[in-house]
């Protein structure tokens, strides 16, 4: 069952804390997600995530992180990045924010791939966590959990393409522009090697509208199935010792 932190008063979450309640803080950005997409959308996944983890354990889910370092969209309006060591400070401090209540595990739930950030989560967890505090960070592009989200995920197409979209359709379909969506012309672009090429952002990789991939391939179905394929491996780095 899933407590939400912000709703509750602090003698809730310490008694929470205290009850070896799993502690889960969402993790996303602010920035463009293709014409089709809003600018949450890492934030949603990571929130849905969190309530689909919630539905076999008993967890308190903290406010999301909103903002982050997210270079590769700053092209495109309403995206804002935070440098890497600011957002690393912050991270740090959040995490360490949480253990002060007492509990003794807290799981990093991150939806914003691109790779400096991933970093930064990493590195963060490594520097908040202590021998009383355990941070986990699943990392699903990893094997052997990335290869089951598609091709398209693990050949950098999963900014806004099939793979978002379908889990935005799954998780918050109101927030889908339709019209949008089925207009969009397939756009497979290989983000890696654009990136090892040298591009610095989606529109030197190619992106011109800021999102790569098959939008229009998308569906809800597909998104639940993949919200399974993340749910279980969320999960499972949890329960790994
Ligand atoms: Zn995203």
């Amino acid at each position: 069952m899933k407590h939400l932190a912000a709703h509750l008063p602090w003698p809730r979450i310490k008694a929470l804390a205290h009850s070896n309640a799993w502690a889960l803080l969402p993790i996303g950005s602010t920035e463009a997600h293709g014409p089709h997409l809003p600018l949450n959308v890492d934030v949603v996944i990571a929130q849905e995530v969190c309530s689909r983890v919630s539905s076999s354990l008993e967890t308190v889910e903290f406010p999301p992180v909103t903002y982050s370092l997210t270079d590769f969209a700053a092209p495109f309006a309403g995206t804002v990045s935070v440098p890497a060591e600011t957002a690393k400070a912050m991270l740090v401090a959040i995490i360490r924010g949480i253990g002060h209540a007492g509990f003794t595990q807290v799981c990093v739930v991150n939806h914003h791939l691109e790779p400096a950030h991933f970093k930064v989560v990493h590195a963060a967890a490594l520097e908040a966590s202590s021998p009383s505090f355990r941070v986990v960070v699943p990392d699903h592009r990893r094997k052997p959990t990335g290869p089951l989200l598609g091709d398209e995920f693990m050949h950098g197409g999963s900014h806004a393409g099939a793979y978002e979209t379908s889990l935005m359709l799954a998780a918050a379909p109101h927030l889908v522009d339709e019209d949008a969506r089925r207009a969009l012309p397939s756009l497979s672009v290989d983000l890696p090697a654009a990136i090892k090429a040298g591009a610095t952002n989606f529109l030197e990789a190619g992106g011109a509208d800021a999102y790569f991939g098959a939008p229009a391939a998308a569906s809800a179905e597909e998104g639940n199935r993949l919200f399974d394929i993340i749910t279980a491996a969320t999960l499972d780095a949890m329960r790994r010792r």
